[in-house]
């Protein structure tokens, strides 16, 4: 379309202040815009969302949106979510597109002179504030290329949505486990894309490779507690707390729960195998075959701790506490054994696992909270192959993977309720990213491209293979 109609959508004129660069494409200069603009809106926790969620609503609404597909709803009038949505022919389920407006706070310690956290700052290449990275790229290039595309006057064959939400950092009010307990129609959706979580990672100054991150582990800690008579420590007696739960604590410490594969982890494996060599690549691909080889599973897991943690299910130690005096015998010890939970295995079943481990009956394990088990997301291929085609037309031979993460975040959320769900940030980094420190950084490039990449993929999973065919 041309430069006028765009500014007519409410693209910005002009490349003014930070953020923008003379020459850019309007499409470009409006996502840089959107991303100056809630860096400016402070985030942290304190803080709360709303006026982020506000300021983007205000942009759509002036870009033609109908008020009733620019909702804002939340527990607490400082947590609203927004959820907007471009209508389409209503050929099939809509697609969800989610991500949080909230930042981790950022004390100015630490950060280089002249950067401001709250600021957009463009130096060397780089945007620095906080949430350029985590993950107010994402919002601004989801609103950018919403606006872009009802400018262009393309209608999808299915509704897309997104949702922007609070409090994913900290804070007690998750905007997407708020939205599913009380708007699930406003995100009812066929999968959903969390660009929190997924994306490119950058070695030796080089593209590596793009994850697609399908499947969560879940983090569920134990205590685990011995009792003891307790007295006078000038008369020890057999029965103590300490020597109880270390020789538990060393059985642990010896012993694994039994190796687990997914769909996700699989095919994380075969893929990878390629640009691996020797006994590693023979080995990746022997636990990508079913049955998998276990001996090959067992040399991974020794080979890396990110191995071992995405071969199965890990509990560890993490906290130890005993005694009240130097002069007592102890009355109990307490250990916190934090673990990962591998989708498929229960918490009933790592409990007993936990409890034979450390065998003995006398040691009492109880849940610390109740976390809830994630699946893991079929690899859809009618969401896999068109990510794996735009990566090839912007990124040529970078490979694709689909990725189980360690750790938990709204995409597990999302599966629990029951929606397949793709981390899918189109943004390459590299671990100088600065993300919850100081100097919070993302390159210009990667931020350009990555709002590219989502306008390419917004579009493509929107038109269904059967309208694209009429
Ligand atoms: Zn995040």
């Amino acid at each position: 379309m041309g430069v006028l109609s765009l500014l007519a959508a409410g693209f910005p004129a002009g490349m003014n202040g930070q953020g923008g660069a003379p020459g850019a494409p309007p499409e470009r200069a409006l996502a840089r815009d959107l991303l100056r603009e809630l860096i400016e809106i402070n985030t942290a926790p304190a803080n709360g969302c709303t006026k982020a969620a506000e300021a983007l609503a205000a942009r759509l609404r002036s870009a033609g949106f109908p008020e009733t597909d620019v909702l804002m709803a939340g527990p607490r009038p400082e947590k609203q979510n927004l959820v907007a949505r471009l209508r389409g022919r209503g050929q099939g389920k809509p697609v969800l597109w989610i991500a949080h407006l909230d930042v981790v706070d950022a004390p100015r310690e630490g950060w280089l002179p002249g950067l401001d956290p709250f600021r957009l700052t463009e130096r060397d290449g780089f945007f620095y504030g906080r949430g350029v990275l985590d993950v107010k790229d994402a919002a601004a290039g989801l609103v950018a290329n919403l606006i872009r595309l009802r400018a262009e006057g393309f209608v999808p064959s299915r509704d897309v949505i997104v949702a922007l939400t609070a409090d994913e950092e900290t804070g007690g009010s998750n905007g997407v486990s708020w939205l599913l307990a009380n708007r699930r129609d406003w995100i009812d959706s066929a999968f959903c894309l969390n660009l929190d979580a997924g994306g490119g990672q950058i070695e030796n100054g080089k593209r590596a490779r793009l994850t697609v991150q399908t499947s969560q582990k879940t983090n569920q800690s134990f205590r685990a507690e011995a009792k003891g008579p307790g007295g006078h420590s000038s008369q020890p007696v057999g029965n103590n707390a300490i020597y109880r739960l270390s020789a538990g604590l060393a059985r642990l410490a010896e012993h694994d729960p039994p190796f687990r594969f997914n769909e996700s982890t699989r095919a994380y494996f075969e893929r990878v195998a390629e640009s691996e060599s020797g006994q590693i690549a023979s080995d990746m691909k022997a636990v990508a075959k079913d049955p998998p080889d276990l001996e090959a599973a067992r040399r991974l897991a020794a080979a890396t701790p990110y191995y071992n943690s995405i071969l199965r299910t890990t509990c560890v130690a993490t906290r130890l506490e005993a005694g009240t005096a130097d002069n007592a015998l102890p009355p109990s010890a307490r250990a916190v054994i934090n673990c990962r939970i591998f989708p498929g295995d229960s918490l009933e079943f790592v409990r007993g696992w936990l409890a034979q481990t450390l065998a003995d009956p006398e040691i009492v394990l109880t849940p610390m909270g109740g976390s809830v088990p994630s699946p893991a997301s079929p690899l859809l291929p009618e969401v896999m192959d068109p990510i794996a085609r735009i990566a090839g037309e912007l990124w040529p031979g970078v490979p694709v993977l689909p990725v189980m993460d360690p750790w938990a975040g709204d995409s597990a959320q999302m599966r629990r309720a029951g929606f397949p769900t793709f981390g899918a940030s189109g943004v390459f980094s590299d671990d100088n990213g600065g993300e919850h420190g100081a100097n919070e950084r993302i390159s210009v490039a990667a931020f350009d491209e990555s709002v590219e990449y989502i306008y390419r993929l917004m579009k493509t999973l929107a038109t269904d293979a059967a309208a694209a065919n009429r």
